[in-house]
């Protein structure tokens, strides 16, 4: 069975007089440094002079230097940068400041599964990684609750990076949650799996081609918004509560007997994700990935622009504009920050 912490199993006195640098203040970064300092954390971020979120972060109390003066006081560095910049930031700024015996820290564990980034065996090296987006993870701490997270050490050279894990975990609200005992192979290889083929690459696709062909059918495309996108959350959040179960209950005999008689995610689907899981296995996904990245990224920023032109995205944001509880007419209201 897995091995899962909770709140009674951390002691969040292991960090009392040590000081954590979170380098980066995006998705997963803000969430992070005020999780923690609001759990009483001792915490500074880490960012490039230049960086649009020095100000923000600086108006949320924080205190703000740039990477190698925020590592050099570190007694952890928990690097949430996007993952094709790590190796380089982990080079030039990180490495050559680190402390001692100060611990690396990871949220995925791509750079060190990949062999992207290379500690000396002196630094302990551990990964609390939240299942979840970093909003969600800032907003549920506020709300009393937490994202699960997994957990992994991959050097231990003092015998105290467990206790060291279990407590960052348990500042972040995530053992309110849970926390999984993994390595960083089964992080990664798990989470590319689950956005590639489920949370991203599967539903995204899905709910893009469900728009197209209802249009396509000369349907109003209000309706289809509606339809394959909007009534998807309240699906998912029954799903959420009580699995598939829960949310097929909810949901007319009619509607379950389209479920399970429906063909279109089939056993060649299966067959894809098999070879999805394969080519995140044996490295070629990320090597792609990376090798693109490394060449200012091309084929991503093609992708980037094709994928946010799709015809769904044109009626959307109308909709979302007029529902009454979204403030002035204004849809997709940000939560006050420029990433
Ligand atoms: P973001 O893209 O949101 O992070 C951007 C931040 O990194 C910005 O503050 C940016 O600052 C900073 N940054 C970029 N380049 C540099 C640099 N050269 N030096 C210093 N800072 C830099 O990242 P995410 O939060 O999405 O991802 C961070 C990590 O968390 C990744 O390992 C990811 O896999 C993992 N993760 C992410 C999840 C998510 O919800 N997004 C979920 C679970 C794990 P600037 O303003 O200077 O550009
Ligand atoms: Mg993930
Ligand atoms: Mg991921």
């Amino acid at each position: 069975a897995a091995q899962i912490w909770y709140e009674k199993d951390a002691d969040l006195s292991v960090l009392d007089g040590k000081k954590v640098a979170i380098i980066g203040y995006g998705s997963q970064g803000h969430a992070h440094a005020l999780n923690l300092r609001d759990s009483g954390v001792d915490v500074v971020v880490g960012l490039r002079p230049t960086s649009k979120s020095v100000e923000f972060a600086k108006e949320q109390g924080l205190e703000v230097k740039s990477v190698p003066e925020a590592t050099a006081e570190a007694d952890i560095v928990m690097i949430l940068a996007p993952d094709q910049y790590q190796r380089t930031i982990f080079a030039n700024d990180i490495e050559p400041n680190l402390k001692p015996g100060a611990a690396l820290a990871f949220a995925h564990g791509f750079n060190i599964h990949y062999g992207y980034i290379k500690p000396t065996e002196d630094h302990p090296v551990f990964m609390v990684a939240p299942k979840g987006p970093g909003h969600i993870v800032r907003r549920q701490y506020t709300e009393g609750r937490g994202v699960p997270v997994v957990v992994a050490v991959e050097q231990d050279p003092r015998g105290d990076a467990w206790d060291i894990t279990l407590a960052y975990a348990k500042a972040l609200g995530a053992l309110r949650a849970g926390a999984i005992k993994t390595t960083f192979k089964e992080e990664t290889e798990t989470d590319l799996f689950g956005e590639q083929n489920v949370l991203m690459g599967g539903v995204n696709k899905l709910v893009e081609m469900g728009f197209e062909v209802l249009t396509d059918a000369g349907y109003q495309p209000e309706i289809a918004y509606f339809e394959v996108c909007h009534e998807l959350k309240m699906l998912v959040d029954l799903m959420n509560e009580g699995g598939l179960n829960k949310a097929r209950w909810s949901c007319s005999d009619t509607a379950q007997y389209g479920d399970y008689t429906c063909t279109v995610i089939n056993e060649e689907t299966r067959k894809r994700m098999e070879y999805q899981l394969k080519r995140i296995q044996d490295g070629s996904f990320a090597k792609e990935f990376i090798d693109d990245q490394d060449a200012g990224a091309p084929h991503f920023k093609e992708l980037q622009e094709k994928y946010s032109n799709v015809r769904i995205e044109t009626v959307g944001p109308k909709l979302r504009a007029m529902f009454s509880w979204n403030k002035d007419g204004v849809a997709d209201a940000d939560e006050g920050q420029s990433f």
